[in-house]
């Protein structure tokens, strides 16, 4: 398992070359027995799917890890080569090690041990290596659902340990523009209108927006996060004429794409009374909602009780701020719950997994597998 995710953490999977990370796994699967398919429609952003067939089919549980990892930022301020895979004091280092390449190879090996061990199942168990996880599924799980794969359950392999996530926040995001008038700074005759400066202030009047939502005890509240990337201006002693700015909200419980998009409307509706010269256009570009399941779905019992079994505690139940492949699972009505190997530094520098708490999950995933589906005696 440590040398499988050495191996998956070498190949450079930054929002791209999914398809590379999912033939290693073809591999190793074929190795086993276990037949799988390359699916999608971006032939270097692939899916990889396998069915391990149970004694029955009224019954399925899919096992969901992405395949691709965010970028490795500024690579001096690693300790080892993020493409690496090093293996010190007991701990494998590399972007993706935690996010989550380790977690995919406890998967495979949870079905390898399932093959292995030869328990026939009374249910399908469906594995499911995704794409395009970190910047909006579009190739990955929402193909995937738009192809109508739909397992009762799923367990994501995501880097979430001591807790287990039943829930997530909810995300709205969009790009505004602010429409300006060019003209040469040093003229006196012609006053142009600064698009940037503009932006300046739409950008402040909407990190102060007070959204909309129901108070939930596991849900964190709502956040909104202005001008993640800023575009604007061309040269030194030109006038901007246009700007544009990404804005990501998340969104809490109860809130709406609805709901959402009026609270931001009325907050720009109130700058534009100010300002007159305010030219603003919005274009959404991501929408999910928020999501949680019943935390007396089967899936979270069977869940709990097997870490219980090996990691000697029950996980605490969350709500997680951030989104994942979950968010679209849950919402097209399949119960998803999240937990993985431990580890730190996820999205940042010297990301890295504890290497025996890979089989340990591992362990916690075969079990769940034989609870969930149950076993033909
Ligand atoms: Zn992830």
């Amino acid at each position: 398992m440590i040398s499988f995710t050495q191996d998956l953490v070498k190949i450079n999977s930054v929002y791209n070359n999914e398809t590379k990370v999912c033939k290693l796994i073809k591999k190793k699967l074929t190795k086993y027995g276990i037949e799988s398919k390359l699916v999608g429609e971006d032939k270097n952003r692939l899916n990889l799917i396998a069915k391990i067939e149970g004694t029955s089919h009224k019954k399925s549980l899919m096992f969901n890890g992405h395949t691709d990892t965010v970028a490795v930022g500024d690579v001096s301020k690693w300790k080892y080569d993020p493409f690496s895979g090093k293996f010190v004091n007991g701990k494998i280092y590399g972007r993706g090690s935690h996010d989550m390449k380790s977690g995919v190879a406890a998967i495979v090996f949870a079905a390898i041990g399932l093959v292995e061990s030869k328990i026939k199942l009374n249910g399908d168990l469906i594995l499911a290596f995704t794409s395009d996880e970190e910047s909006g599924a579009h190739t990955g799980v929402k193909y995937l659902i738009k192809k109508t794969i739909k397992p009762n359950a799923c367990i994501i392999a995501e880097p979430e340990s001591k807790k287990m996530v039943i829930g997530n926040r909810g995300i709205y995001r969009f790009e505004i523009t602010t429409k300006g008038r060019t003209a040469h700074t040093g003229k006196v005759d012609k006053e142009g209108i600064n698009a940037v400066t503009k932006m300046a202030k739409v950008l402040l009047a909407l990190g102060k927006i007070k959204p909309h939502y129901v108070k939930h005890k596991m849900f964190p509240p709502p956040k909104i996060t202005p001008g993640t990337f800023v575009q604007g201006g061309v040269a030194i002693n030109i006038v901007p004429d246009t700007c544009s700015a990404l804005v990501d909200c998340r969104l809490s419980y109860g809130q709406t794409k609805k709901s959402i998009v009026a609270d931001i409307n009325k907050q720009l509706k109130k700058l534009k009374k100010k300002d007159r010269e305010l030219s603003i256009k919005i274009r959404e570009t991501a929408y999910s909602p928020p999501v949680i399941i019943n935390k007396n779905e089967k899936i979270v019992k069977i869940s709990s009780k097997n870490i219980k079994l090996i990691y000697g505690f029950k996980p605490k139940l969350i709500v997680s701020g951030a989104a994942t492949d979950g968010n679209f699972l849950t919402a097209a009505g399949i119960s998803t719950v999240v937990f993985g190997p431990e580890g730190n530094n996820a999205h940042s520098e010297n990301e890295f997994v504890i290497a025996n708490s890979i089989p340990k999950v591992s362990k916690v995933y075969a079990l769940s597998a034989i609870d969930f589906l149950s076993v033909k005696k």
